[in-house]
Parts: structure tokens; C-alpha cells; sequence
């Protein structure tokens, strides 16, 4: 299969990266990658999909994974795992002899691991530039299940319509589960055998880029986790902070002991994102230099900064966030070609070790076992979203009272646009059609 088969058959079959913003898979795929990365780092506390999907379906997913090294005529693909996740390297490495330009390399046990630029340094120590995308440096980075999304479609034809989803925290039973698109997330958290306590919150994601999330929130093609914790939880407190009162106490607390830039994994690797000049600045009024401002654009909203560095409690990702984001509003664009500083020499002395961070963010107890399982899940209704992937949504392309089949497709791909098709997970019927959603009942469903 060449790359325009292969781009054609995953926009077709709706693969997106599965988590992050779900950016679509076909539009990945680059004859100007000599590496291609299977990222397995899974940096996030608590999630546990990777690591078990990748052990589950080692097969599947190598083998996939060396056919996009194929079509891409990619020199080297490389699986990036943690040595920690001993199942899934055994399973890797049992099936790695008959793909001999598959390798290993193993990533440091720290967070976050699984950000793109920092994977992509640890594995080839190239540096993608600030505010440039990884095909810049010659790397295309697949996640696991993404690969194993594009196995599917590849060998048997099947399109994107379920989701594997870590349940944890204040649950019965913490598991691992594959569940199809358009379910309620209170459905979802049943089958991990429902809520332990009255007064909880729940987060849609990893604890430290997760964000705040309902019951009544549905499923999508980039839900990797749903996280149950107490509402009075450091993490729920944290991320319910009012930037107003934020703003207020980094004027009065902040100390400029640059602990939340020496630790930023950006700044480590020459990024000229500098949070603590950004904190002096903006709680300062300073306007002498504006760049500390402007090249916020550069953080990668990675939270170690509030959640772990800073001593005071102060919460630097936050304001920065809500800064960049006026940035763009505004149209204020950082300058992309600019200059970046080397690596810095004590980089591998500041690694956050995931164990130290799941301890001082309180998850320490959460850290259990979450078990696959992957028996077939079905629901009496589906709410689709047409809106999973970063790029144009897909437009409706079923009408109330259609009638569907399982895999049929419902939204289409915008033509000329990046997007792709949403497909149906069940038989049944259309029961309703907004601009952002479709809705589907199960057949014999009530
Ligand atoms: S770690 Fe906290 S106190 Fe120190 S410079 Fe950063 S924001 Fe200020
Ligand atoms: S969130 Fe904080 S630590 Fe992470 S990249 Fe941004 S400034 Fe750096």
C-alpha cells in the first residue's frame, strides 16, 4: 500500500490520533519521515490503556506499524516504551524478529514522557523547534492505539467506533474498558462498577491535562481516561482555581525562585518558553520586554509548573494558558523561526519521576490496577459527535427516523478540509441530528 492508499483508507475509516486533539492520522502520513516513533509512554498517573492494549495486541499493532514504515519508506521505526511496562515489552519483543526495522528504546521513567517533543528528543535526539510540528525534524509519532485503529481498518475493514477508556479513582472496581463511541460517561463508569463516594468530580483525561467533565458527557475517538475523585481533591481544587484570585496571589507570593522554569521540560530543551519571566511579568505589569508575554505561545500546557514545581502553590500553566489563549484571539503570533538555546546540560538531572509526581498531586492511592477488559459493550442509545478530530467537524449525512447499519458511515468527511468520516457503532435508528451531534437508538434498544 502506498501513502495515498493508505491516507485515503484511514480518512475514509475516521482515524484520528486517539487522545490529545485527535488530529487525523491520514494527514500524518509524509514521505519526508526518515523515522516514524509508536509512542508508548503513557506519562499521565493513573492511565493504563497503552501499556495493556500494546501487550494485548503486540502483534497487531508491530506489524501495522511496520507497514506505515512501508508506505511512508520510513529508515527506522521505533517503539518507545517504558522498561517499567514489562508485559507490553515482552509482547513487543516476541513478535519484533520478523519486522527488522522495527526497534526498541526505552524512555525515562519521568513526566511527561509522552509529550511529542520530548519523546522525539529522547528517541532521536533531535529538537523540534518551538511551534513547529514533528515532520519539521523528519518524525511522524503514532500513539498505540492509533496504530491499532489503523489495523483494523487496514485488515478487516473496520472504522473507528470504539474507544479503549481507563475508569479510575473513586470507583468500585478500576478497569480498563473498550466501549463504543457515544456513550454517557455515567455508563461508562457503571461498568467499572459505579461511584464510591457522594461528593466527586470527575476528569475527562490524565489527571494533569484532563479537564473537568460531566456524567453526561459522551464518549469520543479521543477519551483516554475518566478520572473520579473526591470534590474537595488538591487536583479538583486546583483545576476549579479562579485566575482572578490566581493572578492575585502570584503579585503577592511569588519569590522568583525560577524552581517552575528549572523544571519546565520546554525550557530544558532550549524552548524559549520561560514561565517564572512570564509570572514577573504579568503579576508585575512589566511591559519592558514583551517576549517573556509572547512566547507563552510555546508551553505545552504539560501543568508541572502548578501541579509540582512551584513551592508557593502558585499556578503559572493556568495563566499562561489563559494568556496565550487572549494571544490568539488577538492574532498575536510568536516569531516561529526564532533562535532556541542548546539543550540544557541539566536536563537529566531534572526529570520529574512519575512516582514522586502521582505522590505530591495525592493520586498515590489511585494508582491501582486497571484491568482490560474487553468484553462487547452496547447501550440503548449513542450520542455521535461530529466534532472528534482537530481540523472541519463532519457533516450529518443521515436524517431522523434513517435507519443505519453497524459501521455505516452518518457524518462525512468536509471535502478540501482536514476531517474525516464518523461512522455508526451499532444497528439502528436515527433518533436525532444537530449540527454538532447525531443520535442513534440501538435496535431493539428502548
Ligand atoms: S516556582 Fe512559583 S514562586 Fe518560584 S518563580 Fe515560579 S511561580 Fe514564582
Ligand atoms: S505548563 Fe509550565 S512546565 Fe509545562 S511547558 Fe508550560 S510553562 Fe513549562
Amino acid at each position: 500500500m502506498n501513502i495515498e492508499e493508505l491516507a485515503n483508507l484511514l480518512r475514509e475509516n475516521g482515524v484520528v490520533g486517539a487522545g490529545g486533539a485527535g488530529f487525523p492520522s491520514y494527514a500524518k502520513l509524509n514521505s519526508d519521515a526518515d523515522t516514524i516513533i509508536l509512542n508508548c509512554a503513557e506519562c499521565e498517573p493513573v492511565l493504563k490503556l497503552h501499556r495493556q492494549v500494546l501487550e494485548k495486541y503486540a502483534y497487531e499493532i508491530v506489524s501495522t506499524f511496520a507497514e506505515i514504515a512501508k508506505a511512508v519508506e520510513a529508515k527506522k521505526a521505533i517503539v518507545a516504551v517504558k522498561k517499567s511496562y514489562k508485559g507490553a515489552v515482552e509482547a513487543v519483543k516476541a513478535v519484533l524478529k520478523d519486522y527488522n526495522k522495527v526497534e526498541i528504546k526505552y524512555l525515562p521513567e519521568v513526566y511527561p514522557s509522552g509529550d511529542e517533543v520530548f519523546t522525539i528528543y529522547e528517541v532521536t535526539g533531535r529538537v523540534v523547534p518551538p511551534g513547529k510540528i514533528p515532520i519539521s525534524v523528519g518524525v511522524t509519532v503514532f500513539n498505540v492505539e492509533t496504530v491499532y485503529n489503523i489495523y483494523k481498518a487496514i485488515h478487516n475493514g473496520e472504522p473507528v467506533t470504539q474507544k479503549f477508556i481507563t475508569v479510575a479513582g473513586e470507583v468500585k472496581n478500576p478497569k480498563t474498558v473498550y466501549v463504543p463511541l457515544g456513550m454517557t460517561f455515567k455508563e461508562v463508569i457503571e461498568l467499572a462498577g459505579g461511584i464510591t463516594t457522594s461528593d466527586y468530580a470527575l476528569i475527562n483525561g490524565g489527571p494533569m491535562m484532563g479537564r473537568e467533565a460531566s456524567i453526561y458527557d459522551t464518549v469520543t475517538k479521543t477519551t483516554n481516561a475518566i478520572l473520579v475523585l473526591p470534590q474537595n481533591h488538591y487536583i479538583i481544587q486546583r483545576k476549579n482555581a479562579n485566575t482572578n484570585i490566581d493572578m492575585k496571589r502570584a503579585m503577592s507570593a511569588c519569590c522568583q525562585c525560577r524552581m517552575c522554569t528549572d523544571l519546565c521540560p520546554r525550557n530544558l530543551l532550549g524552548h524559549p518558553i520561560v514561565p517564572s519571566e512570564f509570572m514577573h511579568a504579568a503579576s508585575s505589569g512589566t511591559i519592558r520586554d514583551i517576549k517573556p508575554l509572547i512566547n507563552t505561545a510555546f508551553c505545552s500546557s504539560c501543568g508541572l509548573c502548578e501541579l509540582y514545581s512551584c513551592g508557593q502553590g502558585l499556578s503559572p500553566r493556568t495563566l499562561i494558558t489563559e494568556y496565550k489563549g487572549e494571544l490568539k484571539k488577538q492574532g498575536i503570533l510568536p516569531d516561529r523561526d526564532i533562535k532556541i538555546a542548546p539543550v540544557s546540560k541539566m536536563r537529566k538531572y531534572r526529570g520529574v519521576s512519575k512516582e514522586r509526581l502521582t505522590a505530591r498531586i495525592g493520586l498515590a492511592k489511585y494508582e491501582t490496577p486497571a484491568p482490560l477488559d474487553t468484553a462487547e459493550v452496547k447501550v440503548n442509545e449513542y450520542k455521535i459527535a461530529l466534532s472528534q478530530h482537530i481540523g472541519a467537524p463532519a457533516v450529518a449525512s443521515v436524517r431522523v427516523g434513517d435507519k443505519v447499519k453497524k459501521y455505516q458511515v452518518i457524518g462525512k468527511a468536509r471535502e478540501a478540509a482536514l476531517s474525516v468520516n464518523i461512522h455508526s457503532p451499532s444497528d439502528g435508528e436515527v433518533i436525532a441530528v444537530s449540527e454538532s451531534q447525531i443520535t442513534i437508538r440501538q435496535e431493539g434498544g428502548r
